[in-house]
């Protein structure tokens, strides 16, 4: 298998991995005209093509020659896992160089949201996530990711594949969550280049308001993100608010402590105005006491967040344990107490290892 350095893109043969202009000069170069590379990028963007074969508006001996030398999705799906209750499905994509991604479509009531992956596999290290387990394999690319949002488009559109699931309205994909494997502040650039064409009004068109990026908090990708200008909303993930406890359980802590790391939150929210999501992990016994949670509502004093707590999922060989359920009331009773909006999170799938923190390149569930 060819791995690929961090940073670099392996040059791909999907065109997905080509913006609007490099599909032109693609496609001019073939000696066709620049109005088929728009009807191309209208067939992939806005009608979720997969094939060239589907795009019966060019010449057949175009689609042919295509079909030839590109694909249209980097992806082609491993394994698909509904979860018991029918509401949560999650995706293993197989990566051109052989790399595996994993992806989970949500059903809500008005909600159909998507937990995507920036990275295969993770360098962050966090003592309690399965993604860390293995590393960094490599960065994705800006059409790996948005693969990943367009594949289940489609699902949700066509309703005819395996597996089935109760997909009633919305039947398009109204959320996006940059939470599934990797840190997508460690593949800014892909990361953005990926958000700006699923907020295009030529690309898929999804407004920047309902896409959530999360991080473990890279400062200086923090302050990039207040000027980039578009509404996408920011996650921090916490789990502890003081820093010998951060660091055990988020290494890049050591880097980034907590009193930095909520100074850059607040600069973020100064310039942009946006309410910042927090995510805490609950563990029983590490991080889940009364005074713990004192302790972070003092430190998120005057904030404009939101806290989710997440009592803690289980993963391979960790004696980490989930909070129980009344430490995790007792928690978020404290937080609101203090003035700190607080919920816990719904947890989701986790049978089938496609909860927060458990996704993994692996071919099982
Ligand atoms: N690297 C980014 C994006 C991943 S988001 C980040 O850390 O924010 C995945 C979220 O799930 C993060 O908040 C992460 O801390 C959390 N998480 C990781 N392992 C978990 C677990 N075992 N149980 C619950 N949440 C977990």
């Amino acid at each position: 298998m060819q791995i690929t350095p961090p940073g670099v893109s392996p040059i791909g043969r999907s065109l997905l991995d080509r913006s609007l202009q490099e599909l032109s000069e693609y496609v001019q170069a073939t000696g066709a005209p620049a109005y088929r590379a728009r009807q191309i990028h209208e067939w992939i963007y806005q009608k979720y093509a997969r094939s060239f074969e589907e795009m019966t508006n060019l010449p057949r001996a175009m689609r042919a020659a295509l079909a030839a030398q590109a694909t249209v999705t980097p992806l082609e799906p491993v394994t698909r896992l509904v979860s018991q209750a029918g509401d949560t499905q999650k995706a293993l994509f197989r990566l051109p160089d052989g790399e595996r991604v994993e992806a989970v479509l949500m059903l809500y009531d008005t909600r159909r949201t998507l937990c995507i992956s920036s990275q295969a596999g993770c360098a962050m290290g966090c003592s309690f996530c399965a993604t860390a387990l293995d590393g960094l394999r490599r960065n994705l690319t800006a059409g790996e990711i948005v693969a990943q949002v367009l594949f289940f488009a489609r699902y949700l559109r066509d309703a005819d594949e395996t597996p089935v699931m109760r997909v009633k309205r919305p039947t398009t994909v109204t959320n996006i969550v940059l939470m599934g494997m990797g840190e997508p502040m460690h593949n800014y650039e892909n990361v953005w280049t990926a958000i700006r064409r699923l907020t295009a009004a030529d690309g898929f068109g999804l407004g920047a308001r309902h896409i959530t990026l999360s991080t473990v908090g890279l400062i200086p990708m923090i302050d990039r993100m207040a000027d980039e200008g578009i509404q996408v909303n920011l996650a921090v993930s916490l789990h502890a608010s003081n820093n010998a406890l951060r660091s055990k359980l988020v290494p890049p802590n050591r880097r980034y402590p907590v009193d930095e790391l909520l100074a850059a939150v607040r600069r973020y929210i100064a310039k942009t105005n946006r309410r910042v999501t927090f995510e805490y992990a609950l563990i029983q016994g590490i991080n889940d006491s009364p005074a713990l949670a004192r302790d972070l509502a003092i430190k998120l004093q005057g904030i404009l967040c939101h806290v989710n707590l997440i009592p803690l999922n289980p993963i391979p060989d960790s004696s980490f344990q989930p909070a129980s359920a009344r430490d995790t009331q007792r928690f978020v009773e404290i937080l609101q107490a203090g003035g700190i909006s607080a919920t816990v999170r719904m947890r989701r799938g986790i049978e089938i290892n496609a909860g927060c923190g458990q996704l993994r390149n692996a071919v099982a569930a």
